[in-house]
């Protein structure tokens, strides 16, 4: 947990940088951020006025022009994955770094009564499709020097939990991913691939998941952005395959 980094302002200068779920909640907070310190963001989502909105926030800070790229990964093929890389390469010539932060919750539930279209459609958003997209965009993040992807975790995909069912799975399969992909990139020394835990904060999906529970006591997406830089920037150079938590386990 680096919740106490102190960024350089220029910290992801020249940096192109991919966040997934980037019109709200953390996604939205991680690609202001990105921008404020340098880097040239694309916006990828499924809601494209919420892209918009943060589109136009970064302009108005003065940050470098972003990109907006709509894609919900219900749905979204592997010739859609293709296609993105090859928009990508033609629009800047490379990539330096994927935040995988997009997710669906699904329910909270005993397994016993889960849906199973629901269960599939979490696996799509949270595991497949992510997943899928870095096998295509893997030949872009190559040609960085420097690049890091990031998978976001959660706490139920480190320790399973009741009723947690689609979730909990899919962010175990997150973790695994991680490991199989950091050892194939180990020789590389140029890409790494770590997880990321935010930790309980303030969104709607921790909303939805904890409905009696005050917002007011929970960090804000603002709060845990010193982890999520030092993890796209130079200063997390060398950790791979390493898991990593947003935040301290609150008390
Ligand atoms: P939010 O629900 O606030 O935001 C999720 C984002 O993912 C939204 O921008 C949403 O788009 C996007 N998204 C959802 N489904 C799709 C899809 N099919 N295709 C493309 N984009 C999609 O969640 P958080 O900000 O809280 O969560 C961000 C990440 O952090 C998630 O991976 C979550 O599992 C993880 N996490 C969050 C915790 C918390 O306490 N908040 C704790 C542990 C982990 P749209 O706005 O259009 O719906």
């Amino acid at each position: 947990c680096k919740i106490d980094y102190a960024p350089a302002d220029d910290l992801l200068a020249d940096r192109v940088i991919l966040v997934t779920g980037a019109g709200d909640g953390i996604g939205r907070a991680a690609a202001l951020s990105y921008a404020r310190h340098g880097a040239t963001v694309i916006l990828l989502g499924r809601t494209i006025a919420k892209l918009e909105s943060v589109y136009d926030e970064i302009e108005a800070a003065g940050g470098p022009q972003p990109a907006i790229f709509p894609l919900n990964f219900e749905g979204a093929t592997l010739k859609d994955f293709h296609d993105m890389a090859e928009t990508l390469d033609g629009e800047f010539g490379r990539l330096d770094g994927i935040l995988h932060n997009a997710g669906l919750l699904g329910r909270i539930t005993p397994f016993e009564q889960y849906d199973p279209a629901l269960w599939e459609q979490v696996m799509q958003v949270n595991v497949n499709g992510p997943l899928w997209m870095t096998q295509a965009l893997l030949p872009l993040l190559r040609t960085s020097r420097d690049a890091s992807v990031i998978f976001t975790s959660s706490s139920v995909g480190r320790r399973g939990r009741a009723y947690w069912g689609a979730y909990s799975v899919s962010k175990f399969a997150t973790e695994g991913f991680v490991e199989v992909l950091a050892e194939e990139v180990e020789h590389l020394g140029s890409l790494r691939v770590n997880s990321l835990n935010p930790g309980a904060t303030r969104t709607a999906m921790r909303k939805a998941a904890y409905p009696g529970e005050d917002p007011m006591t929970l960090r804000t997406p603002e709060d845990i952005m010193p982890t999520y830089l030092w993890l796209m920037g130079p200063d997390s150079r060398g950790h791979n395959g390493e898991k990593f938590d947003a935040q301290p386990p609150r008390t």
